[in-house]
């Protein structure tokens, strides 16, 4: 059977060996009496990382950016946001279950939205209307196909929230791929954003984990919270030691990853009937569409599932999405690239498919 390729995500990481080792390694406490050093001191490490007083270690980034939407909000209030961003598409309705906000979602170009965007979504001053109360931006973006804010178009965003009282919050999942294809400090991007999500279990490798980033105050809030959430934790150190291992390993790297999906978006301009754009791949993500193979994303899926790779069918009928990570080198791009080539080629496939 041929090896199989995990391009469905980058949470398709599992541990190294040596992550595994390390984590075996660390000291633990209680960490709900915030007694685990390893999660203390990977707390403090990520605060000086993203440049903010204080971090929280949570079960999930999904966890993090719903305590940060609780901490800045009340209910009623209105949350802007890029209409395809993980909070809206991703989050089981969580803004509206856990906090009672609505989400106005505006357009982004690939996630990527505007200042003036923020200030034409700001509800008026009137008792009819919702009260605006925190603008989300997500670095890197995940349904954008992985591009990256620049530091003018962040500090945008943060300049027209300011200008209206609106509090600011990052989902930095993918914030560290941001960093490294910028070539600029987490911090940098950060520096104006209330706080922040960063992400563990993507390209960093860590079998599970996330950290909610900002002041002292915020970080103290979103503590209660992870209580009333169920996130609070015993042992935690165990798998906060992955994340101090990953942040020594695992972060200059991604640029290997970038290189990947660069690459993999290379070979498959060249097969007959896929468009994409090489030159838009900026991170580790690739969305392609198949429109002109006479296949459909799905039919495709099935059929490179059934040859070994897995690569996922979204967001729409035409479109694949296909992601790079640690456990993916070079050779197997390569690999799968060849497969996919090979079902396309295949005419006898395209009739069994759609009879
Ligand atoms: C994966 C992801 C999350 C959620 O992460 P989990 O740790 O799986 O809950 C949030 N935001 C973005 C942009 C993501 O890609």
């Amino acid at each position: 059977m041929n090896k199989f390729i995990d391009l469905g995500s980058d949470t398709a990481t599992k541990p190294t060996r040596g992550m595994l080792e390390f984590m075996m390694s660390c000291e633990v406490g209680d960490d709900q009496k915030q007694e685990d050093p390893t999660v203390n001191a990977l707390q403090e490490r990520v605060a000086a990382l993203l440049g903010k007083e204080a971090a929280l270690f949570l079960p999930s980034a999904t966890m993090a950016n719903e305590i940060a939407i609780k901490v800045h909000t009340r209910p009623g209030d209105d949350v802007i946001l890029d209409s395809e961003s993980h909070y809206v598409t991703s989050e089981a309705g969580g803004p509206a279950f856990l906090s009672g906000v609505s989400l106005r979602g505006v357009p982004g170009m690939r996630g990527i939205f505007s200042g003036e965007q923020v200030e034409r979504a700001v509800q008026r001053d009137d008792p009819h209307c919702p009260r605006s109360r925190l603008v989300c931006v997500e670095q890197t973006t995940n349904r954008g196909g992985g591009a990256v804010w620049s530091l003018q178009q962040l500090q945008d965003v943060a300049a027209a929230a300011r200008k209206h009282n609106l509090a600011t919050h990052m989902d930095g999942s993918r914030l560290l791929n941001a960093a490294v294809a910028s070539g600029l400090a987490p911090k940098a991007h950060t520096a104006l954003y209330d706080s922040i999500t960063l992400c563990l279990t993507k390209g960093l490798g860590c079998p599970i984990g996330a950290l909610l980033s900002g002041d002292a105050g915020f970080i103290l809030e979103a503590r209660r919270y992870k209580h009333v959430f169920g996130g609070a934790m015993r042992q935690a150190g165990v798998v906060a030691g992955a994340g101090l291992f990953a942040l020594d390993h695992h972060v200059d790297r991604l640029a290997e990853d970038h290189a990947n999906a660069r690459h993999l978006a290379e070979l498959l301009a060249g097969i007959s009937g896929i468009r994409v754009d090489p030159a838009s791949v900026e991170t580790n993500i690739v969305f392609f569409d198949v429109a002109d193979t006479g296949f459909t994303g799905p039919q495709l899926v099935t059929l490179l599932r059934a040859a070994g790779v897995r690569m996922g069918a979204w967001p729409n009928e035409t479109q694949i999405r296909a992601v790079t990570h640690l456990d993916v080198p070079r050779a197997d791009i390569q690999e799968a690239a060849a497969r996919l080539r090979d079902i396309v080629a295949n005419c006898d496939q395209r009739v069994r498919v759609a009879s």
